[in-house]
């Protein structure tokens, strides 16, 4: 006999004695004989032990979701058992010998159908239970087989995947930092990054010219059904570019990969629309294109909103930037922002991507001159030394021969949501987090050791 064969193969081994590994599906005891379906990660496959077979008295003592190994012999059903509509739903495994490999104790919950509707602390403490229903199976292969075809875009288009660092500064991405304390430098901290953006942007003073990251970005923001802590990245740059050309990149990318993943488009060229226009006519920077039909079928509406305002007012009445402070404004605009005139007034080359409701991504051009990167700090109120200590890396950079670039960050979460139609980024995440921050299965956030708070120079004050 072959080794294990998957069970998605088994129709090419008609006749023959074969042994396949995986789960117990379902078990259904008729008494007389006991049907299974087993599962691997190809799909199901019925088995039956019948009325004399040696393995009997082992298929009364399996559960569901028991590993096993089975051996058996492909049947091809007769005529009138074949369901058409099943995989394998013309053959049947004759079974000879079940081995347990390891038994389970009863599922939690019910995972044969759709979780979603599962009290969500339960699904996380059990998220690896939760992962083997069929909807979370399929949700994250949709999501590797978005990332992989990406990559394979990106790579056939002379980009160079790069990942940079995770301990970093503070970036000023307009949300709370995540830190980390660091032991050698005791009242000191690192920051997890809110993006790539200036790691990115130095790659392209670095010479790269076409960079690409899947990266981990994190935010201390408030939760809501598509945000959470962590997301996913798609971060690209490029070098030598203008608008035009990074959206139209983009848009070769993102249309390559989602039709040979088998949906449909809207409209292409994608529209793109003014921010002024999209708040006029929708009240929101994203909104969902699609017709009611189109919302039950394979359509995605992608959009670009282009010309928003560089700046808007705090609280307190001062100046802010509103998407990336390393943006360039547009090209008529740029007189305005070095002379620091008509401030409310200057758009920015920010685009952002909308699809089917949800901002799935955004980017723009870059200052890449030290003087323009100054003047954007210099009207949000920075001083001298205020600008050298939030960006003086970056403006030396910009005096070494830094190329003109812009580049973009699609969310994974939220494209793989309109491909999978979830509206929840828990939904297309391994392991994601509760609504209240808790990590699935383990549990964090946790308090530290005394002797941890100790190494840190760490005082916990209780409140
Ligand atoms: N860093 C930006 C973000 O994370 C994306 C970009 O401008 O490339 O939203």
């Amino acid at each position: 006999m072959q080794g294990r064969i998957l069970v998605a193969d088994l129709g090419n081994h008609i006749g023959e004695l074969v042994s396949i590994s995986g789960w117990v599906d379902v078990r259904r005891d008729q008494g007389k004989m006991v049907f299974f379906d087993f599962r691997d990660r190809s799909g199901l496959v019925q088995g039956v032990v019948l009325p004399k077979s040696p393995a009997m008295e082992i298929a009364k003592d399996i559960r569901n979701e028991y590993v096993v190994r089975v051996e058996g012999l492909v049947n091809k059903r007769p005529e009138k058992n074949v369901q058409a509509d099943r995989q394998n739903g013309d053959i049947e495994l004759e079974i000879q010998t079940i081995e347990i490999l390891n038994p389970s104790e009863p599922m939690p919950f019910d995972i044969s159908g759709d979780t979603s509707g599962i009290d969500e602390n339960v699904r996380a403490e059990y998220r690896y239970l939760d992962l083997r229903s069929k909807r979370m199976q399929k949700n994250m292969r949709v999501r590797s087989e978005f990332i992989r075809r990406c990559r394979e875009y990106l790579f056939a288009n002379d980009f160079t995947e790069i990942e940079t660092p995770l301990l970093t500064e503070s970036t000023p991405e307009g949300s709370r930092d995540f830190v980390v304390p660091s032991r050698l430098h005791p009242g000191k901290f690192y920051a997890l990054p809110q993006s790539p953006q200036q790691y990115k942007q130095l790659l392209m003073t670095a010479g790269f010219e076409r960079y690409f990251q899947i990266a981990r970005a994190v935010r201390d923001e408030d939760l809501r059904a598509d945000r959470g802590f962590e997301h996913t990245q798609l971060d690209l740059e490029m070098s030598f570019v203008t608008m035009d050309d990074v959206m139209a990149a983009v848009e070769d990318m993102v249309t390559t990969v989602v039709e040979a993943m088998g949906y449909t488009i809207q409209q292409k060229p994608f529209p793109r629309i003014s921010y002024k226009d999209a708040m006029e006519k929708y009240g929101a920077d994203k909104f969902d294109l699609r017709t009611e039909n189109e919302k039950t079928a394979k359509v995605l509406a992608y959009a670009w909103v282009v010309n928003f305002p560089f700046f808007e007012k705090t609280d307190e009445g001062e100046w802010t930037f509103t998407h990336n402070p390393f943006s360039m404004p547009i090209p008529e605009h740029l007189e305005w922002l070095m002379k620091g005139e008509h401030i409310g007034d200057i758009l920015t080359t920010q685009y952002d991507l909308v699809c089917n409701g949800f901002e799935t991504g955004g980017g723009s051009i870059r200052a890449h001159k030290p003087e323009i990167l100054e003047a954007v700090y210099k009207v949000m109120g920075f001083s001298n030394e205020g600008l050298e200590e939030r960006v003086g890396h970056m403006l030396k950079a910009f005096r070494h021969g830094t190329p003109p670039h812009g580049g973009i960050a699609l969310g994974i979460e939220r494209m793989v949501m309109n491909l999978t139609g979830e509206t929840y980024l828990r939904e297309v995440q391994a392991f994601p987090m509760t609504r209240g921050g808790q990590t699935s299965v383990m549990k964090a956030p946790k308090p530290l050791t005394e002797k941890q708070l100790k190494e840190l120079g760490l005082k916990i004050d209780k409140k």
